[in-house]
């Protein structure tokens, strides 16, 4: 537990005394003076003046989190609250004077701060889209740091000291790692599947296998995107089986483009049947049409047999495909982004579209991309990749970990048993894979409010539900988080009226 959390609230109020560290410039300290002056011949306590309570510390986290002007909001208010009903303020323990309680009731007034906040992946699920997907590399961290706090050669040539092009900057190095002619990069997936439609598409037939028609989530819709682009969707064969002969017979006079996309977060068993990559590829050039894949989570090689299903982009090139798009934030592990990798030509007309320039990744998007990239271009680097790490760990270590958190929260006095799981890959990737795993399961007689309170912990941690409590795989938890995890499991199984209220 850091200092700043919820479990520290009540020491800090009581710790508060006068001593005020935080100095904050008080533009009403002067008009409160005059309160004060008044107020000194009254047997009464004098109302707080708002420039000793903006001093506090515990006020100045405030002001940190919600802003200057809300503060002073939630202080007045809670001021005059406070006057008007002093005696039951003053009575309640641990608000030992009216300084502490008026902020402690402002914290309240002002509710839970919803700023970004690192939160405890205890789901198992590597690419948890809901938690910001990957976590990135520390050396990505570092860079995008580096570099989004000053100037940078973003739009620079410094060979030629003239105007350069972002998109050149990682152009090599994709193009090295897929095996294509050309590479650009643009804000997400969702957008390259877009810009790669408009430019190339737009007013002609695009074929679309039934099964492959599919909503990811989050508003993306294969046919509604198709809509967007102002191209055409034909789809073909059944939700389950689609032969090649299908493609070939919805060939018409204003056909463009076979788009072929990962089913991503579903799986259809059974009786069904795909038409191959290679020779889908074969099949639209002969008849002068382009094969366009959105491939959803990219990787980049080596594959780890976890992920058999996923299709690395260097594959898709290889078999002909001639444009093929990806996310940034997904297997691969870096920033959201939307990788777009190709033919030169194809790749030529997409940069020089008007939507390229609405759709283009900022500098630290990609400083990011860059630092993760170069992290697959030298294998002893793969291992800096959380989600790498994440999908490489073995079973036993998690084990092992887990084993460690159940002895510390036994001594703390928590029901807690080491219980084996089954994480997945998530983000939309390899569906229906399972990672074994193992993790902690921590006893609550009530299990939903327990998980509810572990959202409110310092930093939060969402949990897995299972009967009788919450189980935490470890398999997410990140190397540097085992002492958060505890305190807050600690903090929240803490008996009522013990647990913070949330700054
Ligand atoms: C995730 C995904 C997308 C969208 O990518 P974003 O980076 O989230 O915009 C598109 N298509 C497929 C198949 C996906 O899995």
């Amino acid at each position: 537990m850091g200092p700043g959390g919820p479990l520290d609230l009540q020491n800090r109020w009581g710790a508060l005394s006068a001593s005020s560290e935080g100095s904050f410039p008080s533009p009403p300290a002067k008009q409160e003076s005059a309160v004060a002056k008044t107020d000194s011949r009254e047997p009464r306590p004098r109302p707080p003046a708002l420039g000793s309570l903006l001093a506090l510390p515990a006020v100045a986290e405030l002001v940190r989190n919600h802003g200057h002007q809300r503060v002073l909001e939630a202080l007045r208010e809670c001021r005059t609250e406070s006057l008007a009903a002093p005696a039951r303020g003053g009575a309640r323990p641990g608000a030992p004077n009216p300084e502490l309680e008026i902020a402690a009731r402002a914290a309240l007034w002002l509710g839970p701060s919803r700023r970004l906040r690192p939160v405890i992946n205890g789901t198992g699920v590597v690419v948890h889209t809901n938690l910001g997907r990957a976590p990135i590399a520390a050396a990505a961290a570092r860079q995008a740091a580096a570099l989004g706090s000053r100037y940078s050669n973003l739009e620079l040539d410094l060979d030629s000291g003239r105007r350069g092009d972002r998109q050149d900057l990682l152009g090599d190095l994709l193009q090295e790692l897929t095996g294509a002619e050309a590479a650009m990069v643009v804000n997400n997936g969702a957008a390259a599947v877009l810009l790669a439609l408009t430019a190339l598409c737009r007013g002609k037939e695009v074929v679309v296998s039934r099964g492959e028609a599919i909503e990811i989530g989050g508003g993306f819709r294969i046919p509604e995107i198709l809509r967007l682009s102002g191209a055409r969707l034909v789809d073909v064969g059944t939700t389950n089986r689609t032969r090649l002969g299908d493609y070939a017979q919805a060939i018409g006079p204003r056909t463009a483009a076979f788009l072929r996309v990962h089913p991503s977060n579903f799986r259809i068993q059974g009786f069904t049947s795909r038409a191959p990559v290679g020779e889908l590829a074969e099949l639209a050039h002969r008849r002068g049409l382009l094969l366009l894949e959105d491939l959803g989570s990219g990787l980049l090689p080596p594959v780890l047999p976890a992920l058999s299903g996923e299709e690395p982009l260097r594959r898709s090139i290889a078999a002909g495909v001639d444009v093929v798009v990806a996310s940034g934030d997904k297997l691969l592990g870096a920033s959201q982004a939307g990788l777009i990798v190709g033919r030169e030509q194809l790749l030529r007309t997409l940069r020089r579209h008007p939507l390229a320039r609405a759709l283009r990744p900022d500098k630290l998007q990609l400083s990011v991309l860059e630092e993760t990239l170069l992290c697959y271009a030298n294998p002893g680097r793969l291992e800096e990749i959380p989600v790498w790490q994440m999908l490489r760990v073995r079973p036993e270590q998690l084990r092992r970990r887990a084993l460690g958190w159940a002895e510390r929260l036994r001594q703390a006095g928590a029901e807690t048993e080491v219980v084996s799981l089954e994480g997945t890959v998530g983000g939309g990737a390899a569906p229906g894979s399972r990672l074994d795993s193992w993790g902690i399961l921590v006893r609550h007689p009530r299990p939903r409010r327990l998980r509810a309170r572990l959202l409110r912990t310092q930093p939060p941690v969402l949990c897995l539900e299972r009967p009788g409590g919450a189980a935490i795989d470890a398999r997410t938890v990140l190397p540097g988080e085992d002492e958060e995890l505890l305190s807050s499991l600690l903090e929240a199984l803490r008996p009522d009226g013990e647990a913070g209220t949330g700054a």
